[in-house]
């Protein structure tokens, strides 16, 4: 049995134990570690609770918000939130444009193992014309030199649906 190809970079690692099963990754002091492919499942039945309607918005390619309902506040989160993180009061849903600008970005180089085909891949949080928070998701089909702060951004939804927060994402904006 040869023995397992050893790789400096993680990802190398992961991509090998795709392959053969078992690699060692090699760290910066030179030390070896053994890896193995260990697959383990478990069946979570997971409850959106009161989240349920921003994900089935999702999936009618719709951006939705909640709001304050207290009379003075009407704080708007572009991040859901049933109960307001200013005053407290419960919220209700309200429509969110589907087209934003970028109020900031980060290249993220490491991932988790959803995310690995796409490492490195663009985070941004995004603005939105009537909202007071920020929503956080991927940015796509966007070189980091050409992003920048206030950029026009469109939303594009996953088809089929998955249920989850990757079913949308951010495209330049069409002019
Ligand atoms: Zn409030």
């Amino acid at each position: 049995m040869p023995r397992p190809r050893a790789f400096d970079q993680f990802r190398e690692v992961q991509e090998e134990l795709a392959r053969s099963g078992s690699a060692i990754f090699r760290d910066k002091a030179g030390v070896e570690s053994l890896v193995i492919d260990d697959p383990y499942s478990i069946r979570y039945i997971h409850s959106y609770a009161e989240d349920s309607p921003f994900f089935l918005a999702l999936a009618e390619h719709r951006l939705v918000g909640s709001r304050c309902t207290g009379p003075r506040c009407r704080f708007v989160f572009a991040t859901p939130r049933s109960h307001c993180m200013v005053c407290g009061r419960p919220t209700e849903w309200t429509d969110l444009p589907n087209r934003g600008r970028i109020h900031s970005w980060t290249t993220c180089h490491f991932g988790s193992e959803a995310f690995l085909k796409e490492t490195p891949y663009n985070l941004a949080l995004v603005e939105f014309e009537g909202a007071n928070s920020l929503l956080l998701a991927r940015l796509k089909d966007a070189a980091e030199p050409d992003l920048y702060v206030g950029m026009p951004v469109e939303a594009r939804f996953a088809e089929p649906p998955r249920y989850r927060i990757t079913d949308v994402w951010f495209v330049p904006a069409q002019p």
